[in-house]
């Protein structure tokens, strides 16, 4: 197999052959279709996640065909075309685990991050941790579901049932958000970089109602914000945005600090929330939906060796939607 590997922190990933690995007890190895790059990537590459496995081959977005089993797998077969989503494996017995919560579980694995990930030609998964995908879609479509598709659904679900929507951070998560929150009869409001006309015209272009630049208020107060970037100086501006009672949903894995802001514009039982990794359940939630709702992905291709390009055009936010790699 081959694989774009980071051999160490802050530098680029390298193109290596590596020996081809066999599936333990419990897990599949697919021949990998194709696999998204996600934000949550630069920040392993960046070391700005606790505990990173180096070397690690990053990529939690996979589309993968079976293509052997292990011992004890009996819901997958070989052939089959899966899905390989961030959490990886959990250890089931943890508190979280039992109050159904497997999210926040004490000894997680995640794909990409401390197992290795979807850069490659092939990768093996916890069969338990994988969702079947049937043959409608192409490869490259659904790649971006699997992470930015289903965190934005947890953060949907997360900010309630509110019919105005704010996003802050027009990529990938938010293009995927925007088809769902408008297919659930909501209005979306897109912020932007200040002055990104090229966004705002793709928010628009996806059915947002209102579209405008970070420092911007909305015309009218909103039920609820999700802020997808990165910046915690948003924190502040959404909750300004937000009604009383509404919520603002900070969806990234890492952020920069919060700057500190008036107890006023919290007070009014406003509230903020975290949404950290995914369940199982949203994967099978949302992978059922997706289809209905029809979203489409916006996508643009790199082949697998091209990874670190990929990722500096992701950093730079040189691409509209998501960057996928195939190899
Ligand atoms: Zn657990
Ligand atoms: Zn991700």
């Amino acid at each position: 197999m081959h694989a774009m590997v980071l051999r160490e922190l802050k530098q680029p990933l390298e193109w290596l052959e590596l020996p081809d690995r066999q599936p333990g007890p419990n897990e599949i190895r697919v021949k990998v279709l194709a696999c998204g790059v996600c934000r949550t990537d630069l920040h392993v590459l960046d070391g700005e996640l606790p505990n990173p496995k180096v070397p690690i081959i990053p990529g939690h977005e996979i589309v993968g065909r079976i293509d052997a089993v292990g011992a004890g797998v009996e819901d997958l077969q070989i052939g089959e075309r899966v899905g390989i989503p961030w959490l990886g494996h959990t250890d089931g017995t943890c508190p979280y685990c039992r109050m159904q919560r497997e999210n926040l579980c004490d000894h997680p694995l995640f794909t990409g991050f401390t197992r290795d990930g979807g850069y490659a030609t092939s990768a093996v998964a916890d069969a338990r941790f994988s969702f079947p995908l049937g043959e409608a879609g192409s490869d490259i479509e659904l790649a971006p579901l699997l992470c930015a598709g289903l965190i934005g659904w947890r953060s949907l679900k997360i900010a309630g049932e509110g019919k105005k929507l704010g996003l802050y951070g027009f990529g990938a998560a938010a293009h995927i958000v925007a088809q769902v929150a408008k297919w659930q009869g909501r209005s979306v409001f897109a912020f932007t970089r200040p002055g990104d006309l090229h966004n705002q015209n793709f928010a628009l272009s996806l059915g947002a109602t209102w579209v405008g630049g970070s420092d911007e208020m909305p015309p009218e107060p909103l039920d609820a914000a999700i802020i997808f970037a990165t910046v915690g100086a948003l924190v502040p501006l959404a909750l300004k945005a937000v009604r009383k009672g509404g919520r603002v949903v900070c969806a990234g894995i890492h952020m920069s600090d919060i700057p500190s802001f008036p107890y006023e514009i919290l007070w009014g039982e406003r509230q903020i929330l975290s949404v950290a990794n995914l369940t199982r359940q949203d994967g099978i939630d949302f992978l059922r939906l997706a289809p209905k709702i029809g979203i489409k992905t916006k996508t643009t291709r790199y082949a697998l060796q091209q990874a670190n390009q990929a990722l500096g055009d992701l950093r730079a936010g040189r691409f509209e939607g998501a960057a996928v790699l195939t190899p």
